[in-house]
């Protein structure tokens, strides 16, 4: 199997020739078509796997060349992980002119919420963070397509729950969600329950 077998652009083709990439993980090839589809998914993949690259090629195959609205929410537990995800998008989409940001606590509000209010396709975030900027409607969800709960295991942990149904109470129900996790304990479960509709497995 190779990237081309999965469906994509010949510009995500060659973003992913220049960034090396010879063939799809076994989460990208399991992941990528279906995402493609607009499938709902329930990702079950640690670290190293190739999720990342797994829901953010989707995620910019269906928003290139669309309106510049806020399209795509990219939910994680880390800053780290928000800037990982960050800069896999500003990877795969060069050349796109997609724009994306990503929000965590610990750093100050400014240069955020100007980059929020001028409008941004794809917006990676942290729970808390992310409530705050929607609290000051520094950020509107009314054209959400695309949400990924990405290692949602952690966000579990770290009590993140609260955040994440008030967040995903903003998003209308016709969106695309995408939720990964490296375990699924029954909390995790409840939440692909509650936010994913008719979620196909995807496990590596
Ligand atoms: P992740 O599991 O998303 O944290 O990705 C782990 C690492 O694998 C990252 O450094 C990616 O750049 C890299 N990677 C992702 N997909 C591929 C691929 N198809 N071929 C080679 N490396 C990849």
């Amino acid at each position: 199997i190779t990237f081309a077998d999965l469906g994509l652009s010949e510009r995500m083709l060659a973003s992913l020739k220049r960034a090396g990439y010879l063939r799809p993980t076994p989460i990208q090839q399991q992941a990528v078509p279906l995402a493609l589809k607009g499938r709902d998914l329930m990702g079950l993949a640690q670290t190293g796997t190739g999720k990342t690259a797994a829901f953010t090629i989707p995620i910019i195959e269906r928003l290139m060349g669309g309106p510049q609205r806020t399209r795509a929410l990219v939910l994680t537990p880390t800053r780290e992980l928000c800037q990982q995800v960050e800069a896999s998008v500003r990877k795969y989409g060069e050349g796109t002119g997609l724009e994306v940001i990503s929000v965590y606590g610990g750093v100050g509000y400014d240069q955020q919420t100007e980059a929020l209010r001028n409008g941004v396709d794809i917006v990676v975030a942290t729970p808390g963070r992310l409530i705050d900027h929607l609290e000051k409607q520094n950020v509107v969800f009314d054209d959400l397509e695309v949400l990924v709960l990405d290692e949602a295991d952690r966000m579990l942990d770290m009590g993140f729950a609260p955040q994440i149904n008030r967040i995903v109470a903003q998003i209308h129900a016709y969106r695309q969600t995408l939720l990964f996790s490296a375990t699924m304990p029954p909390e995790v479960e409840a939440l692909a329950r509650k936010y994913l509709r008719k979620p196909t497995v995807v496990q590596v």
